[in-house]
């Protein structure tokens, strides 16, 4: 039986070494965000259980690396086709856990089912060179070879493709992961991948999960820097908390894949399609509530379009149903905490009391609150420096005269994530998308990843590191072995 059934709260425990521990020991609650309705009570795990996860991936290491990338493909296969069919089920989990839309549900199940599916054929990419030597006799080859135990930090936003992302890219190249879920949605953060993983017949200790209760996550995560057996610490979420790891990583001499924040802007050329703009941002601000990475925050518009541009964003954009996510129609659900609302509302009413207008939303009613656009936002409200991520359905609006002053604003916050154009002229927008600093840039797209198989990842302070088939890069080692004849 499912640890989710959707029938009550749950209680949930660690998995290690291919099974659910004892529920025993203090827990911690996991709030539908909603109503604060019990969803689970979690394990409040310790150093001893994370320890103790760590152990067992370390055992697991060697067979997993030198399993046949055969073998492992049919795994993987398996546990997509688990994902597929369970679909219903995580829908409504990650409804309840963190107040996901069906819409965004099922774009992440989509998602991750075509990510297991890519990563099923990861295992035969590790190659390598025979190279030139100058020592005579000497035959000089490079392999790549999994680092080992790789860590992994996951987040409550994106949930439950965000961690498949953790566990399948190191895992695909020969690496055993142990998962700290977010305390917020551990369910859909790492413990239903367990239960998948598992249910596919991957082997014990190839993954571990170990939750933990909010105020321990740096006593919890401690042992990952202190144990000589984790290679790799993976992290997805703030810069905020990354920069605190990235010191103690340091110390620790481990090497760090970080997925951060984003801003994201659009820009919106004279040329561009305008209902095809409309429709990008729309989906690119909102979907999630602005609670995803990859959210646009900021869209400079032409000013030869933007009155139009506006309106029409406007009416769209108040048509998103608001609500319960359990009801299908709904698109906006609640924000994941009430500290996110406080953030929102706290820079709406910044940017109003410095002079910018609102053009819709700008109120909250429980932790929904309503998409907002803001336009003429003065330079220095906080929304529109995009110097700290805002995290919600706050979109600014800005009207440009000079596409290079547009593109100079645009890039000039922290983060280098993801980046859109809209332009009817192709070779146009595709020459602005090299003066872009981003890690991605789309022409006629929206701002958020949509397909598995493309390498994500961002620039300056929105990370290192690439998902997709380019983490071969990110989770093996380079290995040096040279024959000579004596
Ligand atoms: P988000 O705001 O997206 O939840 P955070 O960066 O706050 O992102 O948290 C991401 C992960 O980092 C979570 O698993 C959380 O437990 C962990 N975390 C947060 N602060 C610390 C810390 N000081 N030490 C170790 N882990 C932490």
């Amino acid at each position: 039986m499912s640890i989710f059934t959707g029938s009550g709260p749950t209680r949930t425990t660690h998995f290690i070494d291919g099974a659910w521990t004892e529920p025993v020991g203090p827990t911690f609650p996991v709030l539908n965000p909603l109503n604060d309705e019990l969803v689970a009570d979690a394990a409040a795990g310790t150093a001893a259980d994370m320890q103790a996860a760590i152990d067992a991936a370390a055992a697991a290491f060697p067979a997993w690396a030198n399993l046949a990338p055969g073998a492992r493909q049919q795994l993987f296969l398996r546990a997509a086709d688990i994902v597929d069919r369970r679909h219903d089920e995580l829908v409504a989990l990650m409804a309840v856990e963190g107040g996901a839309s069906r819409a965004f549900s099922s774009f992440q199940i989509r998602l991750s089912s075509a990510m297991l599916r890519q990563a099923a054929g990861w295992g035969y990419l590790p190659a390598g060179d025979v190279l030139q030597s100058d020592a005579p006799g000497r035959t000089a080859m490079v392999t790549r070879k999994p680092l080992g135990v790789v860590a992994g930090f996951t987040p409550w936003n994106g949930a439950f493709y965000l961690a498949w992302r953790t566990f399948l890219l190191p895992m695909a190249f020969g690496n055993t992961t142990v998962i700290k879920p977010s305390e917020l949605a551990p369910i859909s953060a790492g413990l239903i991948h367990a239960e998948i993983l598992h249910e596919a017949g991957f082997p014990p200790g190839t993954f571990n999960v170990v939750t933990n209760a909010p105020g321990d996550a740096a006593s919890v995560a401690e042992v990952f820097f202190e144990s000589p057996a984790v290679r790799c610490i993976n992290f997805t979420g703030s810069d905020k908390t990354a920069r605190i790891l990235g010191e103690r990583a340091g110390r620790a001499l481990k090497r760090m894949v970080l997925e951060l924040g984003g801003f994201n802007p659009v820009l919106v050329l004279d040329d561009a399609d305008i209902e095809e703009s409309i429709k990008a941002v729309t989906f690119g601000a909102f979907l999630h509530q602005g609670q995803v990475c990859m959210n646009s925050r900021k869209v400079y518009v032409h000013r030869s379009v933007h009155d139009e541009f506006v309106a029409r964003l406007a009416d769209r954009v108040r048509a998103l149903k608001v609500g319960d996510p359990t009801d299908p129609s709904v698109i906006i659900g609640p924000l994941i905490t009430d500290s996110a609302v406080e953030q929102i509302d706290e820079r709406v009413r910044d940017a109003i009391d410095r002079g910018a207008t609102l053009v819709t939303g700008g109120r909250a009613e429980g932790r929904i609150y309503h998409p907002t656009i803001l336009t003429n936002v003065p330079s220095d409200a906080i929304c529109t420096t995009g110097a700290d991520e805002t995290f919600g359905p706050l979109l600014v609006i800005e009207a440009f005269d000079d596409l290079d002053t547009a593109l100079r604003d645009a890039q000039s916050t922290p983060y280098g994530l993801s980046a859109s154009i809209m332009t009817r002229d192709r070779a146009r927008g595709f020459d602005i998308a090299q003066r872009f600093d981003a890690g991605i840039v789309h022409v006629n797209a929206p701002t958020m990843a949509s397909e598995a198989a493309l390498p994500v990842g961002g620039v300056k302070d929105s990370g290192w590191g690439r998902s997709g088939h380019y983490a071969v890069e990110d989770f093996t080692e380079v290995r040096l072995t040279t024959m000579s004849s004596h």
